[in-house]
């Protein structure tokens, strides 16, 4: 059979394990925001083009080439979220949370969308897990956004990573190491490639970025940000480093560490991975002092971070970690021909509301087949339903792994049932 449609390209569908994998995973990631007293928030898909131009900024390669931008039929101009900071902060504004009181302790999970070339670790529709949390500069919220993705790899049980810090400064000291910065990227010009040159005069940060070979070899001596932060910016970054230091969290400063987003201010860190290929970084964030401000609210710093959760599946398939086994179904209930399926249906029924999960036949199946389907989806326990065991108010255990079989009570059936598969 040729098949008519495709799931289209950058995109995959998940599908039963790996499905179920991914949902746990997610879950977990969320439980330790949780733990970490981070509030669950959830924003659309969509968004006004603005938000994202305006936040991740004008010369960026999201900005410029990688955003999906549609205009509706109204002529709104709309984008499916690339990333979700500029989201949440947008949210954490029009819903006035700043009256909850702060800092506003907020994360997210869901589907981002950036038209990048299709590669290993590297969709154009991925999922994130991140949270942010919004208006306090106190150093040692970087430390537990930063420690936050610790526990999170820790809680999946991942080894084998590096932390990535450094600063990229503030308003008042950025300003004059930019011109440094552009005075020796003018003076290298001719080494670095066509993009590099159009960042230096547009956006010159972004150069550090360049995964290109001779422009890393040429930025060896440029001037590095690290070196010329103000006094603020170096005592901050300095007690970022001491948290990490007190929690026993190893790092290596990383002066060319910038990120792809424009936002960021002071704290910039990564996650990186060994063993999952060329696109390495998992997990990834840092301080963004002046979003909120741009966004229109008040002058109100912030911190968050954002996992890949495809490359994080990708780290624990590299280190063979598989911690949540199949998913199996606890009770098949089998109807042998001439059954009351009324009587059958009103069981099911009475077993999935004791949270016992329940399936039967839809496939009008003989029993040696349905039994067959039972042993397929990995039933702990199959529950007969015979018409003479029926009528004498009585249904048949069977537990598959033991060949073992024996009768129980109709009315008991949940009970037991439940009985059996606690003793398991
Ligand atoms: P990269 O340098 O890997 O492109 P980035 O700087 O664009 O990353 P962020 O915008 O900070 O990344 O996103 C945070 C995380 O989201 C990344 O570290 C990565 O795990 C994941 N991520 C980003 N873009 C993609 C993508 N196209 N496909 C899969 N995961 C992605
Ligand atoms: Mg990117």
């Amino acid at each position: 059979m040729a098949l008519k449609y495709h799931a289209p390209r950058g995109t995959s569908d998940l599908v039963f394990p790996e499905s179920e994998k991914v949902e746990r995973l997610v879950e977990i990631a969320c439980e330790a925001c949780a733990l970490y007293g981070y509030r669950r928030v959830s924003t659309p898909v969509l968004e006004s083009t603005g938000l994202f131009r305006r936040s991740i900024g004008e010369e960026t390669d999201i900005v410029t080439k990688e955003m999906y931008t549609f205009e509706d039929s109204g002529g709104e101009s709309l984008t499916l979220r690339p990333e979700g900071t500029a989201p949440v902060v947008r949210a954490y504004l029009e819903a006035g949370l700043r009256s909850e009181g702060l800092p506003q302790k907020l994360y997210y999970a869901g589907p981002m969308f950036r038209r990048e070339r299709p590669q290993a670790g590297r969709f154009r529709q991925f999922s994130q897990v991140g949270a942010e949390a919004i208006g306090s500069e106190d150093p040692l919220l970087d430390v537990e956004m930063i420690s936050l993705s610790v526990a999170i790899f820790d809680d999946l049980g991942l080894q084998r990573y590096t932390l990535l810090l450094n600063t990229v400064g503030c308003r008042a000291c950025r300003p004059a190491y930019l011109e440094d910065l552009t005075t020796f990227l003018g003076d290298v010009s001719g080494r670095l490639c066509d993009r590099c040159r159009e960042r230096a005069k547009k956006n010159p940060l972004r150069v550090f970025d360049c995964k290109e070979e001779r422009c890393r070899e040429t930025l060896k001596n440029a001037p590095v940000i690290l070196d010329a932060v103000c006094s603020g910016c170096g005592r901050h970054f300095e007690e970022v480093i001491s948290g990490l230091e007190r929690l026993g969290v190893p790092f290596s400063v990383d002066k060319h560490l910038v990120r792809g987003l424009d936002y960021y201010t002071r704290t910039t860190f990564e996650f990186k991975f060994r063993d999952i290929g060329a696109q390495d970084t998992v997990s990834a964030g840092g301080r963004y002092d002046y979003l909120v401000e741009e966004l229109g609210g008040p002058d109100t710093p912030a911190v968050g971070f954002s996992m890949g959760v495809e490359r994080l599946v990708m780290a624990m398939d590299a280190q063979g970690l598989d911690p949540f086994g199949r998913r199996r179904l606890d009770v098949f209930i089998a109807g042998a021909p001439g059954v009351d399926r009324g009587r059958l249906l009103e069981l099911l029924s009475r077993v999935r509301s004791e949270g016992v999960s329940a399936d039967t036949d839809y496939m009008d199946r003989g029993l040696k087949a349905q039994l067959k389907q039972a042993n397929r989806l990995d039933a702990r326990l199959v529950v007969l339903l015979g018409p003479d065991e029926m009528e004498r108010g009585e249904a048949v255990f069977r537990d598959l792994e033991e060949s073992r079989q024996w009768e129980v009570p109709l009315t008991e059936v949940p009970a037991r049932a439940l009985d059996f598969l606690g003793g398991r």
